[in-house]
């Protein structure tokens, strides 16, 4: 079988069984199981593989067959144009959360922001996309999960930012040594019933997704903590799921009646970030 039979095959075998992105997904897995780059196989699309290499990459095709994340079986996932570590004790990142960085780097370039704190950073990539674009920035990264922080410190450690950003162990804002200029959170919010409903953590860890009865547990109890987190004029990015932005500017609203609350879209046109902004103190 040749690296271009191979892929064929495979796109096939996702396309029946309803698979996404069958073709990236085959490639992927083949350049795994090949231990090759994108541009290696694209150059030897007639190389046969061995019959090794060949009983490899289709075991591998039968885990995603079987429901297992292609990020999972390979160890990897992109992110911003980066290529981040990730293993079942974090969330796999979401082209969406970019959102949340491109918001983050628009504050920073408007505003005097001096320190950033990212809550819940699972594998550490919002947080190291920040500190890659913001050298002046001092960052803290939280997380509740022990294993979470450990891959979030692999990641630090392989884009070269493991000096600049401080990995802290606990819940939410608590392990914050003091307020911030800007706070970045995709904390979990996934209404816990949809979460068992659709499966979604069957392989992805249930404490980054669940966002107890309403999704909204996690983002109310961050809320009501933020206040004194946050210096003067500072800034809060939360990302939301489908049809919480309402709710969630409802409940800051009652915490900061006159600051400026702000929900947004992303590119698939769902709401899914809110953006608190404090005015300035007088
Ligand atoms: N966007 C994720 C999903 O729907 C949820 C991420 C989260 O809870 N923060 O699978």
């Amino acid at each position: 079988m040749t690296v271009k039979e191979a892929l064929t095959r495979a796109r096939k075998a996702f396309a029946i069984g309803n698979v996404e992105d069958a073709r990236l997904e085959s490639e992927l897995l083949l350049r795994h199981a090949l231990r090759i780059d994108r541009v290696q196989l694209y150059q030897e699309p007639e190389r046969r593989l061995a019959p090794r290499e060949a009983a490899g990459f289709w075991r591998l095709v039968e885990r995603r067959l079987g429901g297992e994340p292609t990020a999972y079986i390979t160890g990897r996932r992109e992110f911003y144009g980066l290529s981040f570590s990730v293993d079942s004790s974090v969330l796999i990142p979401r082209p969406e959360t970019e959102l949340l960085v491109d918001t983050a780097l628009e504050i920073a370039r408007r505003c005097p922001v001096m320190s950033v704190a990212e809550i819940g950073t699972g594998c550490g990539a919002i947080a190291v996309v920040l500190a890659l674009s913001l050298p002046e920035v001092r960052i803290y990264a939280t997380d509740i999960s022990a294993p979470a922080l450990r891959v979030a410190r692999l990641n630090c450690q392989s884009h070269g930012v493991a000096d600049r950003i401080r990995l802290l162990a606990g819940d939410m804002l608590d392990p914050l040594p003091g307020p911030v200029d800007l706070v970045v959170a995709n904390l979990p919010y996934v209404p816990q019933r949809e979460a068992y409903r659709l499966g979604l953590a069957d392989f992805e860890p249930l404490l980054a997704l669940d966002g107890g009865r309403d999704g909204l547990e996690k983002i109310g109890r961050l809320c009501s903590k933020i206040g004194d987190r946050l210096r003067p004029g500072g800034f809060l990015l939360l990302e939301i799921g489908q049809e919480q932005g309402g709710a969630v500017t409802a409940l800051l609203r009652r915490l900061f009646p006159s600051a400026r609350i702000e929900v947004f879209p992303d590119l698939a046109g769902i709401d899914r970030m809110v953006v608190l902004s404090l005015a300035p103190v007088e």
